[in-house]
């Protein structure tokens, strides 16, 4: 299997007056595994659904190697899909489901089965294939709907949340063995999500989509550390927004002066986005010193804690420690409060102190 080019061009949907794709342009290249992430509604599943050939758009194209396929019915598309909930043929055994596609194309019964069986030991089910869907555990059944989605050797890999029926465990699990097959086989892989850690464990390049439109795709890291929008900042992690004061290239906030990331606005108050691993506590010890807030929560998450900071002046900060430190920051704890030095993305405030748009980095 070789993964093909994927083009959306302006592609617009709407639905009555849902506008549920509204100018989406997004290029996937070959071989590449692309995560989009989005809240509820942004349009996820019609992009996948307008590629798939489920869905028509109203206007904009659809390309596959070049080739415009908008108007080429669901059928004739080369493309396997995986669906959120189990959507394997009861009556079915996981053999016969895998093999579905390939009756319906009058392969031999000896090649067909003997190609499910070669497609339930790639997902790791070497032994099911007599079995039917009610005695398969969910994730199992999702890597037989998996299996079946390949068995039609497609050039382009579609999968609708197909981990979220599934509990955190056996998710992280599938995630990585989905993640380890599309980079052996080298298929050209869309994964719709709305979440993030998802998203951004499993993805070359994550787009997150915004009201029908793209919002950015960048690889995980980028995305990450250099949000382009307010939205994604908001949207990939958890961010803080600290009020600081700019000075030619740098910002002080928190009583630190630091560089500013990308090109710097012309307003001299800012809100500064920081992410909470972050911000450095310290906790007050008994020589008296004096802290800068209290902790007010700490949600203890396993590797890290999270600790809400109430500061002097009314503002809330989050801040991540090591989840083996979490006993020293108990909510009522006096910290002392920094931030790493390292460049800090800012965002210009309008005139109601709300935040606009974080300037796009210099270099990309
Ligand atoms: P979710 O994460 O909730 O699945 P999504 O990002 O995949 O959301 P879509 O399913 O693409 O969003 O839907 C985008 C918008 O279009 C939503 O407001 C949805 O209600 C609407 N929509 C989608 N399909 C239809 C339909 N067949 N009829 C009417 N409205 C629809």
């Amino acid at each position: 299997m070789n993964g093909a080019r994927v083009e959306f061009r302006g592609l617009r949907r709407r639905f009555g007056s849902t506008v549920a794709l509204d100018g989406l342009d997004l290029t996937v290249e070959p071989g590449e595994l692309i995560a989009l992430l989005g809240p509820s509604g942004c349009g996820k599943t019609t992009a996948l659904r307008c590629l798939a050939g489920f869905e028509q758009p109203d206007e904009g194209e659809v390309l596959v190697d070049g080739a415009d396929i908008t108007r080429v019915p669901a059928n004739r598309r080369d493309a396997g899909m995986v669906f959120q909930s189990y959507s394997l043929f009861p009556n079915l055994n996981a053999r016969d489901n895998v093999s579905f596609g390939m009756r319906v194309r009058k392969a031999p019964t000896a090649k067909r089965h003997a190609r499910a069986q070669e497609l339930l030991e790639l997902v790791g089910l070497p032994s099911v294939g007599e079995r039917y869907p009610h005695q398969l555990s969910g994730g199992q059944q999702q890597r037989v709907a998996l299996a079946r989605a390949l068995a039609l050797e497609p050039r382009v890999l579609l999968l609708d949340e197909p981990l979220s029926a599934l509990d955190a465990k056996v998710r992280v699990t599938l995630r990585e063995e989905i993640r380890r097959l599309q980079l052996s086989l080298g298929i050209t892989t869309i994964f719709v999500t709305h979440d993030q850690e998802e998203a951004l464990s499993m993805a070359d390049r994550v787009a997150v989509l915004r009201d029908g439109r793209l919002e950015q795709v960048a690889d995980p890291a980028t995305l990450y550390d250099r949000p382009a929008t307010p939205f994604v900042a908001e949207f990939v992690g958890a961010m803080n927004h600290l009020t600081g004061l700019v000075s030619g290239d740098r910002v002080t906030v928190l009583g630190q002066t630091l560089p500013v990331e990308g090109r710097a606005p012309d307003t001299a108050q800012v809100d500064v986005l920081v992410r909470p691993e972050a911000v450095l506590v310290t906790p007050v010890d008994a020589s008296g010193a004096e802290g800068d807030g209290i902790v007010m929560v700490s949600s203890f998450r396993g590797s890290t804690a999270r600790l809400r900071v109430h500061l002097g002046d009314g503002t809330e900060v989050l801040a991540d420690v090591p989840g083996h430190d979490s006993a020293r920051f108990a909510p009522g704890t006096a910290v002392r409060v920094g931030l790493v030095e390292r460049p800090v993305l800012v965002s210009a405030r309008s005139e109601t102190g709300a935040a606009t748009a974080v300037p796009e980095p210099d270099v990309v």
